[in-house]
């Protein structure tokens, strides 16, 4: 398997134009993508098709979807490989809206704790919630808004609640999903300033509290919140952080926290054009905008404290991130990939962009003991 070659994906991709989608789909098994798409001319391909079917040409027979996966392990891969590009469809980056109400669940006291939060109770949209997607907690009651965001980070259990000191009440049985906090917004952004926007507004968060968990957002609904938050780190007086070569300022508030100026992330991401250093992803939103991720190499907060620096930061697509965050892969001193103890090919590397060699020592040490 994955014994294809660009002349036979070329194939397949003039089987898949000259049938159609739906027939070339019907013909080989094969369902409608819903993470990734071969692009080619301007055109767009389911690609777990494309490369199933390029098999019959190399191996005697297409391979059946069930017989390998569409994603970064096998499609994606092979696909990529050859020099096509593929990339990840904005419909599986779903953002959900997240409600903590502070007198059912002690996100202070866990917080203080140097906690991180580790899953959050849903109770509808099991089916669609989904790894990768992105979240936005928000504060209900007085004082209330958006205090974190991040992205879900595994599937929906039922058991295995995490987080039990902090329930002030034990709640209900209820599915849980696991998530990891990308940035807590301190102070948080208030209700009152999001709703002026329309696009914050309009969500059922607003519109139908009572409605459940989670809130179905919009791509736009993000937008709108960071760029509420880029704003609010813009008024927190940091400057050219890019530049800055010390470690995060800790701020002395009551709730000791690394101040992660997202000037650096934003830079990094503008560098690479939010294609993911290590897969060649990019994910488009409605809209045309881009969607990647800053992941710091030598990990932000306690105990390792890395710095918030550029040369400490990846532009990663949401799988990717998670994998490195893991440990799933890391790099060696010259960049290359290491997946599952693997080689795999080397970081895409930009020339603004200097990477710290230490950092990517530290990172790698930690998952190596
Ligand atoms: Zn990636």
């Amino acid at each position: 398997m994955g014994d294809i070659t660009r002349a036979a994906v070329l194939r397949a991709i003039a089987e898949y134009d000259e049938l159609g989608r739906a027939e070339f789909l019907t013909k080989y098994g094969f369902g409608e993508a819903r993470s990734y798409v071969l692009v080619k001319d301007g055109r767009r391909y389911d690609s777990k098709a494309v490369a199933g079917v390029a098999h019959q040409w190399t191996q005697g027979r297409a391979l059946r979807p069930d017989e390998f996966s569409g994603g970064l392990g096998a499609a994606v891969k092979w696909l990529t490989e050859l020099d096509f590009l593929v990339e990840g469809i904005a419909a599986e980056a779903a953002t959900w809206g997240l409600v903590c109400n502070p007198k059912l669940f002690d996100i202070d006291q866990l917080r203080r704790d140097g906690k991180s939060l580790e899953s959050w109770k849903v109770t509808r949209f099991k089916g669609e919630i989904a790894p990768g997607d992105r979240f936005i907690l928000w504060r209900s009651g007085n004082g209330g808004g958006v205090m974190a965001y991040g992205r879900i980070t595994g599937k929906l259990r039922s058991e295995g609640l995490t987080n039990n000191g902090y329930w002030l009440e034990k709640p209900p049985p209820a599915d849980y999903v696991p998530l990891a906090v990308d940035e807590w917004v301190d102070p948080v952004i208030p209700r009152n300033e999001l709703i002026k926007d329309p696009r914050v507004s309009s969500t059922s968060l607003i519109q139908q509290p009572w409605a459940g968990l989670p809130h179905r957002l919009t791509g736009d609904t993000w937008t709108a919140v960071m760029e509420a938050v880029s704003s609010a780190d813009a008024g927190s007086g940091e400057t050219d952080p890019g530049l800055r070569p010390d470690t995060p300022g800790r701020a002395a508030t009551t709730v000791q926290r690394v101040v992660r100026s997202s000037g650096v992330v934003r830079l990094v991401k503008e560098w690479h054009a939010h294609r993911c250093q290590i897969c060649a992803l990019r994910i488009e939103l409605p809209g045309g905008a881009y969607y990647s991720e800053g992941a710091h190499i030598h990990a932000v907060g306690a105990p390792y404290n890395g710095p918030d620096v550029t040369s400490n930061v990846l532009c990663l697509c949401p799988n990717c991130h998670i994998m490195f965050d893991n440990g799933a892969i890391v790099l060696d001193d010259e960049l290359t990939i290491i997946r599952h103890g693997h080689a795999v090919g080397f970081l895409r590397t930009d020339e603004r962009h200097a990477i710290d060699p230490d950092y990517v020592r530290s990172h790698r040490e930690r998952w190596q003991r």
